[in-house]
Formats: structure tokens, C-alpha cells, sequence
């Protein structure tokens, strides 16, 4: 998947009409493009920026059926979730996994609540089921959580989820789309929408960000999935338009494994402003997370605020016997998550949808809001269903129930006591690098064991263009360890500046807007 290929594929375009167009390369466009594709339509997906540089790569990592909506009653989100957990586990091996959950109990009654009620979230996922949950005494719940508080803790409960690398999720996901002959192009904004005689959108305007290009590209549908920026897109399409997208941002702090070792996760259903705390253990570093504050504007590299910062630090060290201090920080991400707004502005977000939506306006533009990643698949199914129902694209059935994601492999075959586990079938590939060109074998930080060959791979098959889309989203150095990826921006530039034909220029200015974006992920100066 190179970005000169997939730029091609629009310039040399005999018939420049397209079946779908899809505007965003997070979770929902990605999975949209690979549903459209697989149809068999001539599908085109532009993302701004780079795959997943918005909320996609800024979440808990989880693949829930999301055990909180189970407690408001909203059954058939729970359901739909827990089956899309269920595929993924089959779909996307490499990535997707089973985690074990231990909810801690501090009064007498939370026993035997939160027993019962895991049992129904066992019951929902079926066949699809990660194992059964179970009441645990005091002894067992400070076994599986070494470092959870003890005092005041009467037993805890077991109960299964699964969890996932989001931003490798999307890469996987653009390179299913390739694969099934889509097209799919990063920074490439859209700037406008095109009408025909009769008001109907009939494609879109769009800009290369990285070389200044500008196309009018035609299509039969044009799909809106930009998350947080819903908003500006519908404003193109109609000035007048009722904001119909709040955002609302949560934040995680990643943190060293002593604050929690093993391999179970730490789950506290309802924290003292009523929230959901996870600790999560990931890439062999603790998440910990998250807030969830309404804000007034999205934004693509939002940042903490103090209260969020303090509230997260605060809950953790009233759970766990090793407190956290902003010191310990190895990296801190906000992400906002697109909520559909309710009728009336304003409200707290307990009271905003979770589910995802689609809307229809006048013009045929087709916008999708909310969802979760974990049904991203069903997204993409109910979205390109709705093209087909209003007449834009012609009937035929979707294809991604067992659809393989790229790099999927035998879930045995996975070995995660390797970091590269996450390349799935691409790991010989990655392999061979090293073994063409030894310098290629060096890793690229003391402290981690990434190795040059994957900024390679990267750049070669991955559709990295900036030293940030290595760092953060193919490596995930600046979520779990920012200084360190600080340390290694000049050689993955150099590596990055090999391959794509860049001069020291280039290299030198691609360090300094990294480093100062990697600023943005620490408590403390670096
Ligand atoms: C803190 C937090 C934790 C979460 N945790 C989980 C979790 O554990 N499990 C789970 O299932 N879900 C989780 N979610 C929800 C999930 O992350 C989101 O629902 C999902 O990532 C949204 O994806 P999206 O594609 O709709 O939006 P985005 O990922 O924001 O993608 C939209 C894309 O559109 C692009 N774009 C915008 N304007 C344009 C334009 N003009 N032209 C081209 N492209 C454009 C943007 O650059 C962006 O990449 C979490 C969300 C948050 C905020």
C-alpha cells in the first residue's frame, strides 16, 4: 500500500466516476471503505490527515460490549458489541484479543451485583463468549491485581473482554480495502462538495496536502464518516445545517507495568464522578483512563485538561497501593469522541446517544455519527446498506461477517511474548528486511525493541509519509513511552527521508514538528 500507487489509481482513471466515496480514515470511513470494496463497488476513501490520527488512535484499546450501557438497559447496544467482539476475535487475530477483567469490590453488595449482572453479559455474547465470569474472594482478587488497594476490599469479580491495537487496526483495515481493490489515500482533504442540477451531491473537491494537488472527483454516493468534524463537512453541504455532532473528550495516561503487574486488567465500574475507570496493561505498559468531558470545539490533537489530569491520577492512587504522580507519566492522549447531539444543545453526555446514526440529508450526502470502534463492522454494513436503499448504488449483500482483515492469522499462531506479534502474516516480510540489510535489524530505541526495518516496512506498505505517522500511529512509541520517541525522531527521519527521496531539509524540519507534537504527551519537561 504506497501513496504514489493509490494517488495513480485517481489521476489515471479512465471512467473518473466512482460507486462510493468516503470522506475520513478513522474507524468508521476505513470500515466503510473495506465493506464498499469487498461489495465490489469502485470505492475511493480521503482522509485529511493520516489513518486514524484523530480519535481512532486515541481510545482504551477495548473491544467491549461496554458493561456500563449493560447497567442503563441498553441491551441491544450490548448485544450488537458483544457480537462484533466475538467476529474480530476471528477476523483480525493478530490484533484482537481476550483480556481478563477483575472488578475490585469494596462494599458487601457489589459481590453479588456485579456477579449477576456479568452473568446476563456472558448470556448476550452467545457462542461468541470469552470465557465465563466468577465471584473471587480476597485472596484470589489481590493475587490477579498485586497492587490493587487492600484495605476496606472484600472479594472482587472476573469477567472477560477483548482488547486491540486501534491505530494498527486501521492500517490493517486501509490495507483490506487495497487488497480488495479500493482505493485509499491520506492527506488528501476535502475542501468541497459537488452538486449537480438537480442539488444532489455528485462528488467532492478534494486537496493533496502534502504536494498541493486539487481534484474534483465525481461519485454516486458520497459518504461523511469524519467523527468530531461531522460538523464541517455538513456545513459545505449546507450553511445552515443544526449541529448534529458534540464532542466529548476522555483522556489516558500511560503508565510503567509496576503500577499494575501481570496480565489482568483492573476495571472500576463507578468512580466518584460516576465514571468508568480501566486500567489496562498494553504493549507492556499500563492505560489508564478515562474522563469524559463535553467541549465546545473538536480538535485533531486535543490536549488534557488539569481537571482531567488530577481526576485520573487522583482515582488511580485510590485504587492502587503504588501511587501514580505526574512524574510517572510515560505519555498522556486525549481523544474526543463524535456523540450524536441530542434535540436540545447542552446536557451532560450520559444523556447523548452511543449509538451510531445515519443521516440523510436533502442533497443524498450520507453522514454517519457515533458508534464505538468495537462495531465499527456493523457501521460499515448498516451505512453502505443505507446508499443502497435510497437508490444510490445498486443492491448487493455485504461480505465482512468472516471477512479476513489483513495480517489476520490463526489465533494460536500469535505470539505475543514478541512485540511484532501486531504484524500478523506480515512478520516474515518484516523478517526478510533484516535479514537483506543488518542494519535494518538495529533497533531504534535501548529501552524498546522496535527495529529500523519497521520504519521501512512503514514507509513501503504502510503509507507513512511523516515521521509522526511512524512514530504514533505504526510504532506506538509516543503512546506508551514519549520521551523515547522523542530520542528516535532524527533516525526514523533519516530512514523515512531514504526512502521516500527527501533531503536534510525535510529531515530537519519533520524532527522539529515532532518533537514539538511529542511535548503535547508529558506532564513533565523533557
Ligand atoms: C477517550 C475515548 C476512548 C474510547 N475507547 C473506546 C474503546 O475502548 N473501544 C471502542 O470500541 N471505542 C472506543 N472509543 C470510541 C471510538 O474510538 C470512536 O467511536 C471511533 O474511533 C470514531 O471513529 P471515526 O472514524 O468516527 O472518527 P475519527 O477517528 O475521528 O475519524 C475521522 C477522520 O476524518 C478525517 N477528516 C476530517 N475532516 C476531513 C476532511 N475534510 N477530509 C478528509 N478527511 C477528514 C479526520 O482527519 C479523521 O481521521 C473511545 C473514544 C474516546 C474518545
Amino acid at each position: 500500500m504506497k501513496r504514489t500507487e493509490q494517488l495513480s489509481k485517481l489521476s489515471n482513471s479512465t471512467n473518473n466516476e466512482w460507486d462510493v466515496i468516503i470522506i475520513g480514515g478513522g474507524s468508521s470511513g476505513l470500515g466503510a471503505a473495506v465493506d464498499a470494496a469487498t461489495r465490489g463497488y469502485k470505492t475511493i476513501l480521503f482522509e485529511a490527515h493520516d489513518f486514524a490520527k484523530a480519535t481512532s488512535s486515541r481510545s482504551t484499546k477495548l473491544l467491549h460490549g461496554g458493561v456500563r450501557y449493560l447497567a442503563q438497559g441498553d441491551i441491544a447496544l450490548v448485544k450488537e458489541a458483544l457480537r462484533e467482539r466475538g467476529l474480530l476475535e476471528k477476523n483480525a487475530s493478530h490484533l484482537a484479543k481476550k483480556q481478563v477483567f477483575v472488578i475490585p469490590n469494596y462494599k458487601w453488595i457489589d459481590g453479588p451485583f456485579y456477579t449477576i449482572g456479568l452473568k446476563i453479559y456472558d448470556m448476550l455474547s452467545k457462542k461468541l463468549s470469552l470465557g465465563k465470569s466468577e465471584h473471587i474472594n480476597k485472596k484470589k482478587t489481590l493475587e490477579m491485581l498485586p497492587t490493587v488497594e487492600p484495605k476496606g476490599l472484600h472479594g472482587g469479580v472476573i469477567y472477560y473482554d477483548g482488547q486491540f491495537d486501534d491505530s494498527r487496526m486501521a492500517v490493517n483495515l486501509a490495507q483490506t480495502a487495497v487488497d480488495h481493490g479500493g482505493a485509499i489515500i491520506n492527506y488528501m482533504k476535502v475542501t468541497g462538495l459537488l452538486k449537480d442540477n438537480e442539488n444532489q451531491i455528485c462528488g467532492v473537491k478534494v486537496k493533496d496536502e502534502i504536494h498541493g494537488t486539487e481534484y474534483e472527483v465525481k461519485g454516486k454516493v458520497v459518504l461523511n464518516a469524519t467523527g468530531v468534524f461531522t460538523n464541517e463537512i455538513l456545513n459545505m453541504n449546507d450553511p445552515n445545517h443544526k449541529k448534529t455532532v458534540v464532542p466529548s473528550q476522555g483522556i489516558h495516561l500511560v503508565l510503567d507495568k509496576s503500577f499494575l503487574p501481570g496480565d489482568n486488567a483492573l476495571m472500576i465500574p463507578k468512580t466518584s464522578d460516576g465514571r468508568v475507570l480501566f486500567a489496562v496493561p498494553w504493549h507492556n505498559r499500563l492505560v489508564v483512563g478515562t474522563t469524559d468531558v463535553l467541549v465546545e470545539n473538536p480538535s485533531l490533537e486535543p490536549r488534557a485538561l488539569e481537571k482531567e489530569i488530577e481526576f485520573v491520577l487522583a482515582t488511580a492512587s485510590q485504587y492502587l497501593t503504588k501511587k501514580p504522580t505526574r512524574a510517572d507519566v510515560l505519555s498522556i492522549y486525549a481523544g474526543q469522541r463524535p456523540l450524536a447531539a441530542p434535540d436540545k444543545d447542552g446536557g451532560s453526555t450520559k444523556e447523548v446517544s452511543r449509538n451510531h446514526k445515519i443521516l440523510v440529508s436533502d442533497t443524498g450526502l450520507l453522514s454517519i455519527i457515533g458508534g464505538k470502534w468495537t462495531t465499527f463492522r456493523q457501521m460499515a454494513e448498516d451505512f453502505i446498506d443505507k446508499a443502497i436503499t435510497i437508490g444510490k448504488i445498486p443492491s448487493r449483500p455485504c461480505k465482512t461477517v468472516n471477512l479476513s482483515i489483513h495480517g489476520n492469522i490463526p489465533a494460536e499462531q500469535v505470539d505475543r511474548s514478541k512485540h511484532d506479534y501486531i504484524y500478523g502474516s506480515d512478520i516474515p516480510e518484516i523478517k526478510k528486511l533484516e535479514q537483506e540489510n543488518p542494519e535494518f535489524a538495529e533497533k531504534l530505541h535501548p529501552s524498546h525493541a522496535y527495529t529500523k526495518a519497521e520504519v521501512v516496512w512503514a514507509v513501503r506498505k504502510e503509507m507513512a509519509e511523516k515521521v509522526e505517522d511512524v512514530l504514533a500511529r505504526r510504532v506506538r512509541l509516543l503512546f506508551v513511552d514519549a520521551r523515547a520517541s522523542i530520542d528516535c525522531a532524527q533516525s526514523v527521519a533519516e530512514i523515512m527521508a531514504k526512502e521516500l527521496g527527501y533531503d536534510n531539509d525535510w529531515v530537519t524540519k519533520e524532527v522539529q514538528e515532532f518533537k514539538e507534537l511529542a511535548k503535547g504527551y508529558l506532564l513533565v519537561n523533557y
